[in-house]
């Protein structure tokens, strides 16, 4: 079969003006060279979330190609080296592969990496690429054309839709990833989301890439083209090794876009390689190269004058620098320039490292030898047994056997700092090869104080600053800080032993409240027409403490199936004798605000929902504004968005009706009544300030309009003291850490105050400034009664990002407790 580049197998080129391949044609592409080429392999590793193939292409030599699973075998070797002879380590770097990565538009507006990735694949098949037969000799290339395809096809729908309008190019009124959209690449740890979860499985699991280079776009007026290295600070688990060699092929590219007439390229500013979150790879023997190319509107062209370039964290786009030595003078700017920067980028990545090739396999080498022969501490990390919440304790071990961190139980019982640790408790030993992996999701953040300049400003991080699972999770886990001596035995299998099948004999059966799962297994419950009632107050007796919140289910024809199925998924459910002190759930129909704005916090909440099984609408804009709401709902939610957004929406001149607008006066007027008339509002974190503006509610935010020199906490976790005898808290402890990323903090002239924070430092991991103390005392979560109704207020994220598992149970009990008869 004939080999057609891209403008022979559409009749047009990808990248040219106004011009783009949606998903559909993207696969038929590269199918076509998969039959066509001997040096390119199509595979599916999976479904995305809405069930598009999900792909990636393996290009290398004919000759490598053959010999593709000995390659991956070797590769294995490299990445962990115990056991390996210096003789066998040389033999393995003489023959090996550079294994190269390349990754496109996870972020589904930034267009051109997967419109470029068929003539990057084309130029290999067709060894047309400068360098090509050394690339294909010496690199096994693993090509992802879209880490969300999904979104592809949404975007390249939405932009042919309005061609010609005066939308052209414009925002797309909800999410590009059906449930988080933007914070798909705030996912590398956490592995919610599929498409990350099998490129994790999929590609690094089997190829452990040394080099993964990710293409990114970022604002219009900002420089023409970002490449590593990062900024400050760098999270100090990643290898030094790793930062070197970012440093190294980082300025190879940027030197060779230079000498092609490149402008605009830069350096060493605005990103910083902190957060595990955006970056699994450096915990795992490879660099990660983000590059970020100045967007047009998608396919649209774009006119940009010298004087409106923008500054940002080490630059300003209009003057010279080290990093940055020489500006773009401004004029027209094309989705085929950003191809032309990413695709020189790209043949200087790939020359680099096949020219360089023994050099990578020999520090990927030396990464893997420094990993397992670690020495000193920590020495291991304890996740001990027998803990509450042990469906999030499962949780984190799975996260960390996605991340193929050996995991350990142990045989007996153990004596640690005069602490003893029952036998099955979870050890991760030091010395192997994705340690640093565990450590940085286990360890507390420091995370440093940088300012813009001497005694000025925080300098704003990339990203947030803690990601201690530990704090996230609510659970217990401990650094052992002395050589540990502990029969071991290798856990391969993650998923939670069946609970003791309960008897069914009993007159009720009880399961804690703060687990997660028991929400799921409540919510089957009552979906089915169960009764399931909740302890009313704490019971202590000489033998048990029964927590307030704990579920009651009594017994109930054909519930022993229900039972006996959550069981064997780990839950424990403990038959009892009744005559507790309990209140009766009925379902709650409840509403989930989804503006036209394409909110992240909706889609994680959204998201987080779903996997608990809770049963709910998304009412948008006129459904709200219909009014009549307490006819439909019990409960409603407003989600995390700033206050201008739920008011305002989009403004007209950015969407297409019916999009444009938010809850304005009507909306806001509906949801007062909807309380009124006796309805649970729940706002969360910025939604906050809308009731406080909107609704009238006798609250302030006490950090509204401090500036950051006085108060900043970009993504933290801080400590509050919980009042958990409400059904609000119940099946929290008394204290508890809780996610803040520029929240809020609030005083209430009536209502309840459900958690504060403490008088002593409240940071627990991560960066805080409060010179002032301004969180001091203050509420973190709040209900107020208004009319019939009430108003819930979560001054934090309860939610996350679908990590702060620890504080769902939070957000569930309030949506519950309208339920409670
Ligand atoms: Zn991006």
């Amino acid at each position: 079969m004939q080999l057609m580049t891209p403008m022979e197998f559409f009749g047009f080129e990808p990248g040219s003006d106004r011009t783009l391949a949606d998903w559909q044609q993207m696969l038929a592409y590269f199918e076509h060279l998969d039959l066509a080429s001997d040096r390119v392999k199509l595979t599916e590793m999976g479904k995305s979330t809405e069930g598009k193939p999900f792909i990636n292409l393996i290009i290398s030599s004919e000759y490598n190609m053959k010999h593709l699973e000995t390659h991956r075998q070797n590769q294995a070797r490299l990445a962990d080296p115990r056991g390996l002879s210096d003789e066998d380590a040389k033999e393995l770097i003489r023959i090996g592969k550079t294994i190269v990565m390349i990754s496109c538009g996870i972020h589904s507006t930034e267009i051109a990496g997967p419109e470029y990735s068929m003539s990057l694949a084309y130029s290999l098949a067709a060894a047309t690429m400068p360098n090509a037969e050394q690339i294909l000799d010496n690199v096994i290339l693993v090509l992802v054309p879209s880490l969300n395809p999904d979104g592809h096809q949404m975007i390249t729908d939405w932009y042919r839709l309005n061609l010609d309008t005066p939308y052209e190019g414009g925002v797309m009124p909800w999410l590009y990833q059906k449930y988080v959209g933007h914070d798909n690449n705030r996912d590398w740890y956490s592995f919610t989301q599929v498409e990350n979860r099998l490129t994790i499985e999929k590609i690094h699991n089997e190829w452990h890439p040394q080099i993964i280079y990710d293409m990114h776009q970022m604002g219009t007026t900002a420089a023409r083209f970002f490449i590593p290295p990062y900024v400050d600070p760098i999270e100090p688990n990643v290898d030094p090794i790793i930062q070197q060699e970012i440093i190294w092929i980082g300025s190879a590219m940027a030197q060779e876009l230079t000498a092609q007439d490149k402008k605009g390229v830069l350096i060493h500013a605005i990103y910083d390689a902190w957060n595990p979150a955006r970056a699994f790879q450096h915990t795992h023997g490879g660099i990660r190269i983000l590059t970020e190319a100045a967007s047009c509107k998608i396919a649209t062209p774009v006119t940009v004058k010298f004087e409106e370039l923008s500054t940002g964290i080490g630059y300003d786009g209009k003057v010279r620098a080290w990093n940055f030595p020489e500006p773009w003078t401004g004029g027209e700017w094309h989705l085929s320039d950003i191809i032309e920067y990413e695709r020189l980028a790209t043949e200087a990545l790939l020359t680099h490292a096949a020219r360089n090739r023994e050099t990578w396999l020999r520090n990927f080498l030396q990464i893997g030898r420094k990993a397992v022969n670690r020495q000193g501490s920590p020495f291991a990390f304890i996740i001990p047994a027998g803990q509450r919440a042990t469906d999030s304790v499962y949780r984190l071990l799975r996260i960390f056997h996605i991340g193929q961190v050996e995991l350990y139980t142990a045989d007996r019982a153990f004596t640690l700092n005069s602490k003893t640790y029952a036998a099955g408790s979870f050890v991760i030993p030091s010395a192997q090869p994705y340690f640093a992996f565990a450590k940085c999701l286990l360890e507390i953040q420091e995370y440093p104080d940088i300012r813009e300049y001497p005694g000025g400003p925080p300098q704003r991080p990339y990203d947030v600053t803690a990601f201690t699972q530990g704090l996230l999770m609510g659970i217990e886990t401990v650094t052992v800080t002395e050589p540990l001596d502990v029969q071991l035995t290798r856990l391969t299998d993650v998923t939670p032993k069946s609970a003791v099948s309960p008897r069914t004999d009993a007159s009720c059966y009880i399961v804690d409240p703060k687990l997660n799962d028991g929400f799921a297994f409540v919510n089957d419950l009552l979906q089915n027409g169960f009764r399931v009632e909740r302890l009313t107050k704490t019971i202590e007796t000489k033998e048990v403490v029964l927590p307030a919140g704990l579920w009651v289910v009594p017994t109930q024809v054909g519930l022993t199936k229900f039972m006996l199925a959550w069981a064997e998924k780990g839950l424990v459910i403990t038959p009892w004798e009744n005559g507790l002190p309990t209140c009766s759930l009925q379902p709650v129909r409840f509403g989930l605000y989804k503006s036209w704005t394409g909110e992240m916090d909706e889609g994680w909440l959204r998201y987080v929902l779903e996997q608990f099984h809770f049963d709910f609408e998304s009412p948008s804009n006129e459904i709200i504004q219909a009014g009549n709401l307490i006819e439909k709902y019990d409960a409603l939610i407003l989600p995390n968005m700033m206050v201008k957004r739920i008011q305002e929406g989009l403004p007209e001149s950015m969407v297409p009706a019916p999009y444009f607008g938010g809850l304005g006066e009507v909306g806001a007027a509906a949801l007062k009544e909807f309380v009124n008339d006796g309805g649970v509002l729940i706002a969360i974190d910025h939604a906050v300030d809308y009731a406080i503006e909107t609704l009238d509610l006798p609250a302030k935010n006490l950090l509204a309009k401090l500036p950051p020199k006085d108060f900043f906490i970009p993504g933290s976790l801080l400590r509050v003291c919980v009042n958990n005898e409400h059904p609000l808290t119940w099946g929290a402890e008394k204290e508890e850490p809780i996610w803040f990323q520029r929240s809020g903090a609030l005083s209430i002239d009536e209502g309840t105050v459900l958690a504060h924070y403490p008088s002593s430092n409240p940071l627990l991991s991560g960066w805080m400034l409060d010179p002032q103390a301004q969180l001091n005392g203050r509420s973190a979560l709040c209900e107020i009664p208004m009319g019939k109704g009430r108003i819930v207020c979560f001054a934090f994220n309860p939610i996350y990002r679908a990590q702060a598992q620890n504080t769902y149970k939070l957000i569930f009990n309030a949506i519950l407790s309208a339920g409670i008869k």
